[in-house]
């Protein structure tokens, strides 16, 4: 119960009818701190924001928004009370009311309104838009005038409901990175919902990964990243090659050869090796192959191989030596890797 954290969310559950929305959720989020949680369609992400917003009551569990339970077998503080934004995918805007309008609609009428709404029209870079209408907007600026709209009442927390799905690719990795700056800037604690692992990734200080209604690991991108604690957590985050092999120890053999593990195991596993983990030579030493399929991707490439024995692999090469298909390749494994028991 301390004031340190901007949410806590204790053992959160919910089923629709027969469905398990959320099972026994639990995480924290330090105050000023960014969010994702992340997993495929149906796992229960957008219920438990809903949640936390204040849209769904909990079956069973505890939030807590700043040290103050919102939420609990006996409380059900209204979503207005509770000091959180939302910004959903679809922006939600008026579109009777002017970019000043929507942005002030939440506060009270009073001589600094008009301050408030000029600070944030600079803060999401919208100056001499605060009479456009809606319409008139493209989508990723509608994006920053529904931000500003959350964040006009100073919140203590901003939920983001999938927010850049509706955005194009080229605009999407711009308007993300507006809200990242615009989020910090207002020093503001936020959750992202998100299915996009890149996304996630590139956002969140931190990030919540679920499967089927829990959360499987949560953690730093580059500790999920590096060290998921399954394939599941592994597969969904970004490319990875599972090696079937048998551990004895600290290594494993598998048909690369030997494979340094991060952490003792024994008997059969698969190893986790990430495209970029290996490395292609066209002599020398390192397991045998031949090259399936390439993508050149200017900086990089990718490079699909079978080796001789018929383990399929892709790895990341650098751009500056040409892999062709059909070509022989030798393929060595870079570091300590980690393996799951099969
Ligand atoms: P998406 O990314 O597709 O929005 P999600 O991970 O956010 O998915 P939820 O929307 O939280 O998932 O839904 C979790 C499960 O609960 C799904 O099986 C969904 O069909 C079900 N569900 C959600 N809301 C309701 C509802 N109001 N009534 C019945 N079932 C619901």
């Amino acid at each position: 119960m301390t004031e340190s954290f901007a949410l806590t969310c204790h053992d959160l559950s919910k089923s629709f009818g027969p469905v398990r929305a959320v099972e026994s959720v639990s995480f924290r989020l330090e105050s000023g701190r960014f969010l994702a949680l992340l997993g495929p369609s149906g796992c229960g992400k957008t219920t438990v924001l809903r949640m936390i917003a204040g849209l769904e009551r909990p079956d069973s569990g505890v939030i807590e928004l700043a040290g103050r339970v919102v939420s609990d077998v006996r409380t059900a503080i209204p979503p207005d009370q509770r000091r959180v934004g939302l910004v959903f995918q679809d922006y939600a805007l008026f579109p009777h009311l002017t970019v000043a309008e929507n942005i002030g609609y939440g506060l009270a009428r009073g001589a600094d309104r008009p301050a408030r709404v000029a600070a944030l029209l600079d803060l999401v870079g919208l100056d001499g838009y605060e009479a456009r209408y809606p319409r008139e907007l493209s989508g990723g600026q509608q994006q920053r005038v529904a931000l500003a709209r959350a964040l006009a009442p100073q919140p203590d927390l901003i939920l983001l409901d999938e927010p850049f799905s509706n955005l194009d690719v080229a605009l999407r990795t711009q308007v993300r990175e507006d809200v990242q700056r615009i989020i910090r800037a207002a020093g503001v604690s936020a959750v992202l919902v998100t299915h996009d692992q890149d996304e996630a990734m590139s956002l969140a200080d931190c990030i919540a990964v679920m499967f089927a209604g829990r959360i499987h690991q949560i953690g730093a991108p580059r500790a999920l990243y590096e060290a998921p604690i399954s394939r599941q957590v592994a597969q969904f985050l970004g490319d990875a090659n599972l090696i079937p092999g048998t551990a004895r120890g600290e290594v494993a053999e598998t048909a690369l050869g030997d494979i340094v593990l991060r952490e003792v195991a024994h008997g059969p596993v698969e190893v986790l090796l990430r495209p970029e983990a290996l490395e292609l030579r066209s002599d020398g030493t390192g397991a045998q192959g031949h090259i399936q399929r390439t993508v050149y991707h200017g900086s990089h490439q990718s490079v699909w191989v079978t080796l001789t024995g018929g383990t399929p692999l892709k790895a990341l090469a650098p751009a500056d030596v040409e892999w062709r298909a059909g070509e022989q390749v030798r393929v060595r494994a870079r570091g300590a890797a980690r393996a799951y028991p099969v």
